[in-house]
């Protein structure tokens, strides 16, 4: 196998941030401004905030992996804060804290802002990371490590794993035997027909007698 990929549920997307969430009560922190790390994060920030009544919900945008399960050499940030944190207490959400460094760039740059506390969370955090946010919804050890195709990045996840065997086109039975293969995906969590159409209406992908391949 390639390395380890698996699709996310909208179940495990609540238990996840639900796990955030109490552990953010338990802890009496009670933030006034969110923080969402986009992209990964925006979704899971959204719905803490829902949970923790909280309308003051911002986002920052770091870049560290490119292509699907691909590192792009170090975290940068893209996008800064437009609001004035100082003095506030702050509360950063991402989904997955791997190599940690997303999230430490992002601890660091909203630190410098002089806000009154910065606590940081993630829904998944793996063992080893370089840095362990303050709450998490579930610890991984390293060996659990997969790439996981959350909701909001289907489609691209399931693209960039696929497109390397469509070069002669393939059909969507053998496509799933390829993905199963090299990644341990199950796509029986998916409509894989209707994304690759939804895909090929983009026309990213060329469908033709049933089959799909890169044009
Ligand atoms: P990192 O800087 O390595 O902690 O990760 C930065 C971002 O890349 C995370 O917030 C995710 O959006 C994405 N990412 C990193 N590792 C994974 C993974 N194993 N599965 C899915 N997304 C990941």
């Amino acid at each position: 196998m390639e390395f380890k990929a698996t699709y996310v549920s909208w179940k495990e997307i609540e238990e996840w941030t639900k796990g955030i969430m109490k552990m953010v009560i338990e802890n009496h922190y009670n933030p006034d401004i969110i923080i969402g790390i986009a992209r990964g994060g925006l979704v899971p920030a959204r719905m803490v905030a829902d949970y923790l009544f909280k309308k003051d919900l911002l986002s920052i945008k770091t870049e560290h992996w490119g292509l699907t399960a691909t590192m792009n050499g170090k975290a940068v940030l893209r996008e800064k804060l437009n609001y004035d944190v100082s003095g506030k207490k702050v509360l950063i959400v991402d989904d997955i804290t791997d190599t940690g460094e997303s999230m430490k760039l992002s601890y660091n740059y909203v630190k410098s802002l002089n806000p009154a506390d910065v606590k940081t969370t993630s829904m998944l955090y793996i063992d080893g990371s370089n840095y362990t946010p303050d709450f998490y919804g579930k610890g991984l050890s390293k060996e659990e490590w997969a790439w996981f195709v959350f909701p909001w990045n289907v489609y691209e996840d399931t693209y960039n794993l696929s497109k390397k065997f469509m070069d002669a086109p393939v059909g969507v039975g053998e496509l799933k035997e390829k993905l199963a293969e090299n990644y341990g995906l199950n796509v029986e969590d998916i409509d894989l027909e209707e994304v690759l159409e939804n895909i090929a209406a983009l026309k990213m992908l060329k469908r033709h007698e049933g089959k799909f391949s890169i044009p």
